[in-house]
């Protein structure tokens, strides 16, 4: 596949689902990704990319943000407390939020920069054990929280199990979002990014059917 191939498809979806087109954007996700992949993407024009590494995107996307002038870039992946400034500096946006002490340390940091990323706090659907996310039960009281903070929840995000179908996913997040009054939904990727956008997906977060497969072993940064 390629960026072309996977926004036609997109856009195919959405007419299908009878959406508008600029409903569902594109995050191209870089993680892992050699440079030249990166170059090629952004020579097409495109503009707005995912990172799950704070580490790895700021090795990357200060330089090409000064070649290439303004790029949105959306952390991904789990945030450490210990790189919260960093990653509020760097990124345009964050779809990890997913604890308490996060939201805190991130609202503390709000008051000293004067800005805050938008943020998405992540659903763990499947309530797994492994992975990150409120889990649905408590996703209201801790949206709330985030409120409470004046903290700019725009949406929620969510990765399905692996072995699942995700429809039943992406309806109860789409279930949580809307009973919270949150207009953004992360949801998709590249296999199931069709599908995402069928159940109201407003970001999509797509990596190898844009870039091709991850080679985790060329890369030191994981
Ligand atoms: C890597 C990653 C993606 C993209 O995965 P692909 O299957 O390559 O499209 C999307 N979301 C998150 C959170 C990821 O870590």
């Amino acid at each position: 596949m390629s960026l072309n191939t996977t926004l036609t498809k997109i856009h195919e979806s959405a007419a299908l689902a009878g959406r508008q087109d600029d409903s569902v954007k594109l995050i191209a996700v870089s993680k892992v990704q050699p440079i030249e992949r990166v170059r090629a993407v952004l020579d097409q024009g495109h503009r707005l990319f995912g990172e799950n590494k704070v580490q790895e995107a700021a090795a990357k996307w200060p330089d090409l943000r000064k070649e290439y002038g303004p790029i949105e870039v959306h952390l991904l992946g789990p945030l450490q407390s210990n790189k919260t400034r960093q990653a509020m500096e760097l990124f345009d946006a964050i779809h990890s939020l997913d604890r308490p002490k996060l939201a805190n340390s991130i609202a503390r940091i709000a008051q000293e920069l004067g800005h805050c990323p938008k943020l998405f706090v992540q659903i763990n659907t499947g309530n797994e054990p492994q992975k990150a996310g409120i889990s649905p039960s408590e996703a209201d009281a801790f949206i709330q929280e985030c409120r409470a903070l004046e903290l700019p929840v725009i949406g929620l995000m969510c990765i399905p199990p692996a072995q699942e179908d995700p429809a039943p996913h992406f309806d109860l997040l789409s279930t949580i979002a809307e009973r919270n009054g949150l207009a953004e939904l992360s949801m998709g990727m590249s296999g199931d990014f069709e599908q995402a956008v069928a159940a109201g997906a407003t970001y999509v977060r797509v990596g190898s059917a844009i870039f091709g497969a991850r080679d985790y072993g060329a890369t030191s940064s994981g």
